[in-house]
């Protein structure tokens, strides 16, 4: 497995493999890698000849009072993981490199509306940070796949968004969300969970999971059953910051019956550590 720190060298390599033609797939993280960002790297082997893995902790799009400074940092065994897996090149950029001014002076890229819906509205500011990011990895990785995992489903819609708008030639796959075995989507924020509140996690999984069966038996109510999941989720302990019905193609409220393919997305405090999950309908 290759490293690289520094534009250049990256560059230097991005060509060779271009000159032979090879289809690269790259897949962005901010590292404390598990079995869910392991799974995006098989996506993108599965799609490409060589795969470029990137972690950066992008301070971007961490708000003042979130958690940037004690965000896991662990490259010793990231790159284990990554070489076991048979990555080819792992991209890990300095703050310094990516920006070369102070944020609040730096450009940055913006999709409007969605941006502010659903978890953009408790994190100002936060799709803004990725989207920015993710456009300059992928000026830099020049990839002709971009794989991210729709645990991120918001993320994952905003960034299409981007790659169409922006005429960019990237090709985005998502991949389906890694849970552990009682249901909890795998994050690397899970080790934040005391083990009372870890017991309690698969809780926000059980409870989309039962909002999608009532759905499926025909409940078109779904402002009434939000309301009632987010009762439910605070009587046993988790503090919801939202949990919405939307269509899965562009996670706008549905509009009518016909609105088939949904998704019921939620976010919510267990604690100090914020859980984000989704279910397809
Ligand atoms: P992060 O390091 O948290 O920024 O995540 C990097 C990528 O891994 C993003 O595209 C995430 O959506 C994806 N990811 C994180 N957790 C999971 C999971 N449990 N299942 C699938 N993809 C995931």
């Amino acid at each position: 497995m290759r490293e690289f720190i520094e534009k250049t060298p990256l560059d230097a390599w991005i060509k060779q493999q271009r000159t032979s033609e090879k289809k690269i797939a790259f897949v962005p993280t901010m590292g404390n890698l598990h079995e869910g960002h392991l799974r995006l790297v098989d996506e993108a082997k599965a799609s490409s000849d060589v795969v470029v893995v990137s972690i950066f902790v992008n301070p971007m799009q961490f708000g003042p009072s979130e958690d940037f400074q004690v965000y896991p940092r662990t490259l010793e065994s990231d790159r284990q993981k990554l070489w076991d897996r048979g990555v080819d090149a792992l991209f890990t950029p300095m703050a310094e490199f990516l920006y070369k001014r102070d944020l609040v002076d730096h450009a940055f890229v913006s999709v409007p509306k969605l941006s502010e819906d659903l978890c953009g509205k408790f994190r100002p500011g936060h799709f803004n940070g990725v989207c920015t990011v993710v456009l300059k990895l992928l000026n830099l990785v020049r990839p002709d796949v971009l794989v991210m995992g729709e645990k991120d489903l918001q993320q994952i819609r905003i960034i299409e968004q981007m790659i169409c708008d922006l005429n960019l030639s990237v090709v985005l796959k998502g991949v389906a969300i890694v849970r552990e075995s009682d249901g909890l989507a795998l994050s690397s924020r899970n080790q934040y969970l005391a083990l009372e509140e870890r017991q309690l996690a698969p809780t926000l999984f059980q409870t989309l999971h039962e909002m999608k069966k009532t759905i499926q038996s025909g409940e078109k109510n779904y402002a009434a059953l939000c309301e009632k999941a987010a009762l439910f989720l605070k009587n046993k302990g988790f503090n919801p910051d939202y949990i919405e019905v939307r269509r899965a193609q562009d996670l706008k409220i549905p509009s009518s019956a016909e609105d088939k393919a949904l998704v019921v997305l939620a976010a919510a405090y267990l604690g100090k550590t914020r859980l984000i999950d989704n279910l397809f309908i």
